[in-house]
């Protein structure tokens, strides 16, 4: 394909990031066949649309907005559940996503939404990154219901898990319950969070792209002489080397080795054994990062006031196996 120069077929094809910020290589095939059907004049099918012809396009796009601190990323899907249910060998959802390469979440947020909205929206990512995101549970997520429970802002919720707040401190006015509920709704609808099927809500694939460096800077400590002062709170798949949310951990909680389950085949084929890319020791693939590690540690630690919910409950709010773990601390 021909796409030497910047010309109508790059600025529709850039023009569709736009008007959707994400798309699938699958969604990007019958977008990229339409353009350059229209360009042609004759009918390009969508099926024949290749990772290599909208990665061409991807490149001319990239330079031409990068002045303006804007990149097209590529990501795959980390969840297990589309890839492996009916058949295991499906390669993960490829994402692209149009991201903002400089600023933080809530300086983007600021055109749409009030200060009190943003400081909720710190508080929401405080929660799954630092407080649902405990050494003995990388849940990394957050229910409905827990989410509305942090509309106040002025309290201290407990436990000091405030961290990299304090600018915000004293300032920020509560929201109303029906407020925290449509900010989530919102922060869905505009790509940042994704409701699982148990009712789990975690940062999507795009939102991930883009905060990726603002994520580490935030909750990451940094390393002094060469040492931190606690685990880095956002990790890494040991093969692919992007973030890991969703995934597996080595069964020693003190251990950083993760890998995506889609990393997992690929990279023990090419190992005799299954063990741990960091300390050696051998990998079960039971110990998880994200929703499933929340509900394994609901089924361990059944808390009393928690109401028990069945399993397979349709449309959940998924409030069930959400552990208020204020017992725990991080040494
Ligand atoms: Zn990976
Ligand atoms: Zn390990």
């Amino acid at each position: 394909m021909e796409t030497n120069g910047y010309d109508d077929r790059n600025r529709a094809f850039l023009q569709a990031f736009m008007a959707r910020s994400t798309m699938t290589f699958e969604e990007a095939q019958p977008v990229l066949a339409a353009i350059l059907s229209a360009n042609q004049g004759t009918t390009v099918d969508p099926e024949g649309i290749t990772h290599e012809d909208i990665g061409a396009f991807v490149d001319a796009a990239n330079s031409a907005i990068s002045p303006f601190d804007l990149e097209i990323r590529t990501t795959r899907r980390q969840d297990p559940k589309e890839a492996n249910q009916d058949a295991p060998n499906t390669p993960p959802v490829l994402v692209y996503a149009l991201v903002n390469t400089t600023s933080d979440p809530l300086t983007q947020l600021a055109t749409t939404y009030s200060a009190d909205e943003i400081a909720f929206v710190k508080r929401v990512l405080d929660f799954m990154f630092d407080t649902n995101n405990r050494r003995r549970c990388e849940g990394m997520v957050i229910t409905q219901m827990q989410a509305v429970q942090l509309a106040k802002a002025g309290e201290d919720r407990r436990r000091s898990t405030n961290v990299g707040t304090q600018q915000e401190g004293g300032a920020a006015q509560n929201l109303t319950m029906t407020q925290a509920q449509d900010m989530m709704k919102s922060l869905v609808s505009e790509g940042w969070l994704e409701k699982s099927r148990k009712g789990y809500l975690s940062l999507t694939p795009r939102a991930l792209m883009e905060l990726r460096t603002w994520l580490v800077s935030t909750y990451n400590d940094d390393e002094e002489d060469g040492r931190r002062r606690r685990a880095p709170r956002i990790k890494f798949c040991a093969a692919c080397k992007d973030i890991i949310t969703v995934g597996q951990r080595c069964d020693d909680h003190e251990c950083l080795g993760r890998l995506h389950d889609h990393c997992v085949r690929n990279f023990f084929r090419m190992q005799q054994a299954e063990k741990c890319p960091v300390c050696k020791e051998d990998w079960s693939g039971e110990s998880f990062v994200g929703e499933r590690a929340v509900e394994e540690a609901s089924r361990v630690r059944p808390s009393t006031n928690v109401r028990q919910r069945t399993q397979d409950t349709p449309e959940a709010d998924g409030d069930s196996g959400a552990p208020e773990d204020s017992e725990e601390e991080e040494g």
